[in-house]
């Protein structure tokens, strides 16, 4: 729609005009640093950092119930810029001009309620967003659109010249990385670190696509993110990983689409996201909480973080009821399902910490919960999701295990209604359900299929047929009739298909 034909009270505030003063700020010292330079840790105590708009308190003298009409009126905007996260301009980047703003089609993925199928099996109303339908196919593109846009608006103000992004991954930040990169090269070149075969071969195969220098190291994630922070501490490279705040600032994204989509009712919402280095806990915390400050949304929703047994140390953390004495530890991780999230030492607990404190003060009582879950109940309701119309990836079989997990602890109220995130697309863990398929898994994984689930392609190629089509020679006249004839009695056999009378 043309901005002209928009109403008259929401024309002016279509292209966003607030100006930010965005900041660093350490989550230890406190201290405050200028975004003109890229900082991913404090310099003077070394914590992990935060970022700050010092002029948001000016977002309230809009009223919150104006800002919904806003986003709601953006929604019809026809302007590439504004089209993906940046629909919540005001609230995510509110430095970048528009025409610094890399747009690939990422957010607004869809929410789609569970049939009733599998509501009444697992006992409560729930939807899926499934974040699996960003352009590299999971949620990590939010926060790769909010730092490579500043990178890009570094490049243009020229504080910045011929960019080599790094990142360390389980597969989807190098995925999502390189996709960013390669759409701004050639003044900004991506290399990526993988823990080596322990990413799927789709993940491997998108950062090669992207044309992406890729580095396999042996160890696991951990192993590799401390090679990234090396590399950073002493090159001139840009980290992507999410250590770089800018990141966190794009996923908030996640929870204004949640409260868009829900028009602004946050009332008996739960969210339930799967932890791994709990970046993305971390931004819809922190998104939830923006939200709410400026009056867009008047109720918090209740946050789960769920983890697999194999990698856990955020669940550890938190099974200390009494925040004095809470310490954290990290794990040593076992091989996972949910491979995108296994990570023994997360880069964000500290903002973490800081979030869920200040989530549970500002609700009014505890409002962050984390589970813990079996690998084989996240691939066995992965596979039952997959089966109901989902397309969720292992780590939303883990969400949807977590909630499982949660009612049976008595977090999920009679009248809750849930989100799942479902943070990849299944495809890129096809390997996994295969493996169930064939009854394949190493002993470590602890999964043994459940007969029903299995499912496997049965060839047609009865043994009485001398020809069979092939690439560049079909079959011809009878040949062919036969050969139709044949393969269709044998599947009609098989399904046990009753003729037409
Ligand atoms: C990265 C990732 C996670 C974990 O998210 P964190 O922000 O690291 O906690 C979960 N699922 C998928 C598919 C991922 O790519
Ligand atoms: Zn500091």
């Amino acid at each position: 729609m043309r901005i002209k034909d928009f109403p008259k009270d929401i024309r002016p505030f279509l292209i966003p005009n607030h100006k930010g003063k965005l900041i660093y700020r350490c989550l230890d010292c406190n201290r405050k640093f200028g975004i003109e330079t890229l900082l991913y840790t404090c310099p003077e105590c070394g914590q992990i950092l935060l970022i700050y708009d010092e002029n948001f308190d000016r977002l309230k003298q809009i009223p919150g119930e104006k800002w919904r009409r806003i986003f709601d009126y953006r929604r019809m905007l026809t302007k590439p810029a504004l089209k993906g996260i940046y629909r919540y301009h005001e609230f995510i980047g509110p430095v970048l001009p528009l025409e610094t703003i890399v747009y690939l089609g990422e957010g607004h993925t869809p929410v789609i309620e569970a049939n009733s199928f599998l509501q009444d099996k697992v006992g409560a109303r729930f939807f899926f967003k499934n974040d699996g339908q960003n352009p590299s196919a999971s949620f990590k593109d939010r926060g790769m659109a909010s730092a490579f846009s500043y990178i890009n608006f570094l490049i243009k103000g020229k504080y910045f010249e011929n960019v080599l992004a790094v990142c360390a991954s389980t597969g989807d930040t190098s995925a999502a990385a390189a996709l960013y990169a390669s759409f701004l090269q050639p003044l900004v070149k991506s290399a990526v670190l993988l823990p080596h075969k322990k990413v799927t071969p789709q993940q491997l195969s998108q950062p090669l696509g992207s044309g992406a220098a890729v580095f396999e190291i042996p160890g696991v994630f951990d192993d590799c993110m401390k090679v990234v922070e090396s590399l950073s501490e002493r090159y001139n490279v840009a980290l992507l990983n999410s250590k770089n705040a800018w990141r966190i600032l794009g996923q908030e994204s996640y929870s204004y689409e949640i409260a868009q989509e829900f028009e602004y009712d946050m009332e008996n919402k739960v969210v339930i996201v799967p932890v791994g280095n709990a970046g993305n806990i971390s931004a819809i915390i922190s998104g939830f909480l923006k939200f709410y400050d400026v009056g867009i949304i008047r109720s918090l929703p209740k946050i789960i973080g769920v983890q697999s047994e194999h990698a856990d140390p955020v669940y550890r953390y938190y099974l200390e009821p009494e925040t004095k004495k809470r310490n954290f530890v990290p794990v040593r991780v076992k091989s996972s399902v949910a491979q995108a999230a296994m990570i023994g030492n997360p880069v964000s607990m500290p903002r973490v910490i800081h979030l869920v404190e200040l989530y549970n003060k500002i609700s009014g009582a505890e409002n962050v919960f984390f589970v813990e879950v079996s690998e084989q109940s996240i691939i066995d309701w992965e596979l039952i999701a997959n089966r109901n119309g989902h397309i969720a990836c292992t780590q939303g079989g883990e969400a949807l295990a977590g909630l499982v997990k949660a009612s049976g602890q008595g977090l999920i109220g009679q009248d809750d209604v849930v989100i799942l995130d479902s943070t990849a697309h299944a495809i890129k863990f096809s390997g996994f359900t295969d493996t169930y398929f064939k009854n394949n898994f190493p002993d470590e994984f602890n999964i043994i299929p459940d007969p029903d689930l299995i499912n496997a392609p049965v060839l047609v190629k009865p043994g009485d047929l001398q020809k069979f089509p092939a690439p560049g020679s079909p079959l011809e006249g009878d040949d062919f009739k036969i050969f139709v004839k044949r393969v269709s009695d044998d599947i009609a056999k098989f399904l046990n298909l009753k003729e037409r009378g």
